[in-house]
């Protein structure tokens, strides 16, 4: 069964522009995407044709400077795109926000010349990126990885494991995260290599609860070489660029989170409305009526929570604190708001005939991506007790 028609959001939008950026992406998102996210989120299908549609709708490169093939866009408005590719298809958002996450080390670090070399191809040119921290022996304490680059005349060698890939065998161009020096946090390196480079190997993808159409595998680097021009940033300043990238990163979770919550509210609503018991719609009943209420709440707190950080970081100011905090309150309401969803369709909901159990597996994902969100708490928790918070 198509999942349900989403309903208007009452969005806050800058500009006429960005209200016309949100129709184009309301109506991809319906034409191309929904009709066959069920399906193919079933039989495990990456829609990978639909990535270059977005990447020459200019879709891929939405915050980024214009100069180098970006779109220019405000974070406040790239989140709100995010949130409605992902109301559409989870497998889309987050994908767009992890190519999006790959960019950010050399959008932010590259030098100039590295910038116009590979950017434009990256942003607008039909590449799809992978954003390589997750090992398998390091996920929360991301610091302690162990894939080593070691330098090699004018290149560096990478081999070691990489986990959890986003677009793992996918991808066309992958940010990784390598030890070039001492153990702990300062001893890491970023690098851009290319996804077909000799040594660069895919695992077959992780057989996941949800996103099943989006491939998360290992990636295997055995003696990888790549020139010292592919070293984005300074030689142990990897952990500082992969930090930055993940306060941007979060801030997409949080959006695609109320993309999957309203979609999940949406086809409740739908449901309710027309499904009658005791001679009524079951969406008379007050049970059902505060549920429905609480789910929509949550929503918007969690819109409200996103792109109030999304203003601070447009604004140029630290927004780490409040990134984590939209990070977790986000993804925890997804969680709650599709469980409802599916209490709301009674058995139906616990079918695969409509989207609502799909939108529950999904939603788990984002309670643990970028950061666990034990991992948003410390984060939350640092900062209270130091000065950025004052
Ligand atoms: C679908 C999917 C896509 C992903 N995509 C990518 C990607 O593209 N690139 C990438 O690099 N990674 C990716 N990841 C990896 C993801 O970032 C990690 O799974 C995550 O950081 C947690 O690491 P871990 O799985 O090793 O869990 P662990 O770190 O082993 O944690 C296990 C449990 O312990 C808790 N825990 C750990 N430390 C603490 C602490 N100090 N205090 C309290 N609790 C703690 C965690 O919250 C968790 O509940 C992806 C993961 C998934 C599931």
């Amino acid at each position: 069964m198509p999942d349900s028609v989403p309903q208007p959001v009452d969005r806050q939008l800058p500009t006429e522009e960005s209200g016309e950026l949100i129709a184009l992406v309301r109506d991809i998102a319906q034409r191309e995407i929904a009709p066959r996210a069920a399906e193919e989120e079933e039989s495990g299908h990456f829609p990978r044709k639909l990535f270059s549609l977005l990447s020459s709708s200019g879709l891929l490169g939405l915050p980024y400077a214009g100069e180098h093939g970006g779109g220019d866009q405000p974070y406040e408005v790239y989140l709100q795109v995010l949130e409605e590719l992902a109301a559409a298809r989870l497998t889309v958002g987050l994908g767009v926000s992890v190519h999006s996450l790959a960019c950010h080390a050399l959008a932010g670090y590259g030098s100039e010349e590295q910038r116009a070399k590979w950017l434009p191809d990256m942003l607008g040119g039909g590449l799809l990126g992978a954003y390589c921290l997750s090992e398998p022996s390091s996920g929360s304490d991301a610091a302690s990885l162990r894939t080593r680059a070691v330098r090699d005349g004018e290149d560096w060698i990478i081999t070691g494991t990489k986990a959890w890939i986003t677009h793992g065998g996918v991808a066309d161009f992958c940010t990784v995260l390598a030890r070039t020096g001492e153990e702990g946090a300062r001893g890491i390196t970023a690098f851009l290599v290319p996804g077909d480079a000799p040594g660069l190997e895919a695992a077959l993808p992780e057989k996941k609860m949800g996103m099943k159409g989006s491939p998360t595998a290992q990636l295997h680097f055995d003696g990888v070489r790549v020139p010292d021009a592919r070293r984005l940033g300074e030689e142990g300043q990897g952990f500082a660029i992969a930090l930055s990238a993940l306060d941007s990163g979060r801030l997409g979770i949080a959006a695609c989170a109320v993309g999957v919550a309203q979609a999940a509210l949406d086809e409740a609503l739908g449901y309710a409305t027309g499904r009658l018991q005791f001679g009524r719609p079951v969406a008379d009943f007050q049970g059902l009526r505060f549920m429905l209420a609480d789910m929509a709440t949550r929503i918007e707190a969690g819109r409200a929570l996103y792109l109030s950080a999304a203003r601070l970081r447009d604004a140029g100011r630290p927004f780490s604190r409040q990134a984590a905090m939209a990070k977790l309150f986000c993804t925890d309401a997804a969680m709650s708001v599709t469980i409802d969803a599916v209490q709301v369709l009674g058995g139906y909901g616990y079918t695969a005939d409509f989207p609502v159990e799909r939108y529950m597996r999904e939603a788990k994902a984002l309670q643990i991506v970028e950061g666990t969100n034990q991992i948003q708490r410390m984060v939350i928790a640092r900062h209270l007790a130091g000065p950025e918070s004052r």
